[in-house]
């Protein structure tokens, strides 16, 4: 049975983009997020091996600690051509400057090595996992991806992390070259277009109240 997520809820982030990002998808099901940040909660260590299982250790960590509902994400590209990398190294493959300039240029060295210039031999998906999280262990978990491939050079200066080299299938621009309405592409408008905006969608029709 599917939970409802009701009042308050811990977004258990300490990156503020993330937390803008989630608190404007769920304002509008009457849900006010806290931040971890905000609560002075820690920061427990990514030790899965899976971006379900790095997600639930985030929003478990969060619960239990603040003894609310808390609610964590985690995303990340995987390169087909590359046996999924970067995968649930997608942050740390940008390094501590977050230099995704560097990391993109590491997957397109990694590619060419490998001869990979036809579309079909550049297809690369973005994962996002969301998992809230109750006091009493109850979970909800749910997953997305976006499907693509990988272009370059790098398009675009919207977006952030490795948007400029995705082209999401079906479109001629990379998601850094859209507007986040048009990444995200969530209702009324659409029925979600990134990773991120597909696991919420799957998670509101489950958990979240519509107005
Ligand atoms: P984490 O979920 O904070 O562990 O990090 C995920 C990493 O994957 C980010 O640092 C980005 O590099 C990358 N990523 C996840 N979602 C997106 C996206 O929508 N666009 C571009 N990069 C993304």
């Amino acid at each position: 049975m599917h939970r409802r997520i009701t009042g308050k809820l811990v977004v258990a982030t300490h990156n503020p983009g993330k937390l803008s990002e989630m608190r404007e998808l769920l304002a509008p099901h009457g849900v006010e997020a806290i931040s971890a940040g905000e609560l002075g909660l820690g920061e427990p260590d990514e030790t899965g091996d899976s971006f379900r299982a790095n997600a639930r250790i985030k929003a478990v960590a969060a619960a239990k600690e603040s003894q609310l509902p808390a609610f964590a994400d985690d995303s990340g590209l995987v390169v087909e051509a590359l046996d999924g990398a970067p995968g649930i190294l997608s942050a740390r493959w940008a390094g501590p400057n977050k230099d995704f300039t560097a990391a993109m240029t590491r997957i397109e060295r990694l590619l060419q090595e490998r001869g990979a210039t036809a579309p079909s031999q550049r297809k690369a998906y973005f994962v996002s996992a969301l998992c809230v999280a109750w006091p009493d262990d109850h979970l909800e978990e749910v997953e997305a991806r976006a499907d693509g491939a990988l272009v370059w050079p790098p398009r675009g200066s919207e977006g952030f992390g490795y948007d400029p080299v995705f082209m999401p299938d079906g479109y001629t621009r990379t998601f850094g070259e859209m507007t986040s309405i048009e990444k995200h592409g969530l209702p009324p408008l659409g029925l979600g277009l990134s990773h991120r905006a597909r696991a919420f969608v799957k998670l509101a029709e489950a958990c979240l109240d519509q107005r």
